[in-house]
């Protein structure tokens, strides 16, 4: 009997992690993870991975088991402790993840002297995925689960139905060409990356366009949300912006961090 044959496209974190489970759960079929863009060229890469739980169907369950499977794979995934804070005081204060992430508790006043221009905030903490180190990792666990990878980009689905049964399509953006949603648009976003081992707490803006998240390689410090922007190239401008944002904030050295 011909083995059912499955093409998962798009190698960002969801399409490996797609294609891994599947590889690894339906060993009699053939998988195939097709893409254009692999680790460290995927949007995936460039992802902070912090992990705050968005509300839908399952949501608890599947953070509970986040938690848990964290403790297997510390190379990859990280506990952060964070500051969340917000200027506007009618923020949703107390949200629905607050029993989910570890340890949830509004901010006291002498944490928030350090940030004048806001009213209140969140502690707490939560799940950091390291996506530089993971994605690499998943696709080696794909390939020992048999799969196989193609680097090549798909003109549409309708193309690849001829050569397989099943296609998962894990394409993000791509979406827009390969199935016509014109609903998707990007959020560009552009970041820092600098050297500060010493630090270990994230801070993160609720305008959800400031924050300093550290890593196990290196600190981001962000960002730019810029709606509807294509654009894949440094911009001088934002990179001007985002430091003079931090130096209204206190300077980046109330930060613990130093550009060089
Ligand atoms: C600066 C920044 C910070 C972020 N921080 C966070 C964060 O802290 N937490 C969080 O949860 N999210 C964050 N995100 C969002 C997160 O990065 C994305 O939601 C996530 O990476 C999407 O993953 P994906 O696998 O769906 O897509 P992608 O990583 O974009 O992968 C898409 C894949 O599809 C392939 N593909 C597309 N079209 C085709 C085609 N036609 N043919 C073949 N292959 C194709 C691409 O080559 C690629 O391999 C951040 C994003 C940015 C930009």
């Amino acid at each position: 009997m011909r083995r059912a044959r499955v093409v998962v496209v798009g190698a960002g974190v969801v399409g490996l992690s797609s294609a891994v489970c599947v590889a690894e759960a339906l060993p009699f079929c053939s998988v195939t993870l097709l893409a254009e863009k692999f680790s460290p060229h995927t949007t995936s890469d460039g992802a902070a991975g912090i992990l705050f739980p968005a509300e839908f169907p399952g949501t608890r369950n599947l953070f509970k088991l986040f938690l848990k499977t964290i403790i297997l794979h510390p190379l990859f995934f990280l506990l952060f402790s964070s500051w969340q804070i917000f200027k506007d005081a009618s923020a949703d204060k107390k949200p629905f993840w607050s029993e989910l992430v570890i340890g949830f508790r509004f901010m006291t006043d002498s944490e928030l002297k350090r940030f004048p221009d806001h009213k209140f905030g969140q502690a707490f903490t939560t799940i950091k995925c390291e996506c530089s180190s993971y994605l690499p990792w998943l696709e080696k666990r794909f390939r020992r689960a048999g799969g196989q990878v193609e680097q090549r980009k798909a003109n549409s689905l309708q193309e690849l139905s001829n050569s397989y049964d099943v296609i998962v399509n894990c394409s993000g953006l791509g979406s827009k060409l390969l199935v016509g949603d014109n609903e998707l648009h990007p959020i560009r976003g552009q970041v820092l990356k600098v050297e500060a081992p010493w630090l270990h707490h994230f801070i993160k803006d609720a305008d959800r366009k400031t924050y300093i998240y550290p890593g196990m390689h290196c600190v981001t410090i962000g960002g730019t949300r810029q709606e509807g922007d294509w654009r894949l190239e440094v911009d001088e401008g934002d990179t001007k912006s985002i430091l003079e944002r931090f130096e209204r904030a206190g300077g980046l050295c109330s930060y613990g961090l130093w550009v060089r």
